[in-house]
């Protein structure tokens, strides 16, 4: 079987996702296929303000931080 087949869907996400890379699909309760996953783009986010935006590196909050020295 030389057929290619693919389906592109538009997915929302939150700050949580992990973005799985396949996922697996069962059908008649016996065959299994796994469904290979690829992300156009993977939006940055942030885990200590729970947005999207930035990174936890870049986040501003770890600067302020550091040049308060207050924690
Ligand atoms: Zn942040």
């Amino acid at each position: 079987m030389a057929k290619t087949s693919y389906a592109r869907v538009c997915i929302e996400v939150d700050t949580k996702c992990t973005y799985p890379d396949h996922a697996t699909v069962v059908l008649d309760e016996k065959r299994t296929f796994k469904i290979p996953f690829e992300y156009n783009r993977k939006p940055q986010k942030c885990a200590r303000c729970d947005i999207f935006g930035h990174n936890n590196q870049n986040c501003p909050k770890l600067k302020e931080g550091k040049e308060k020295g207050r924690g």
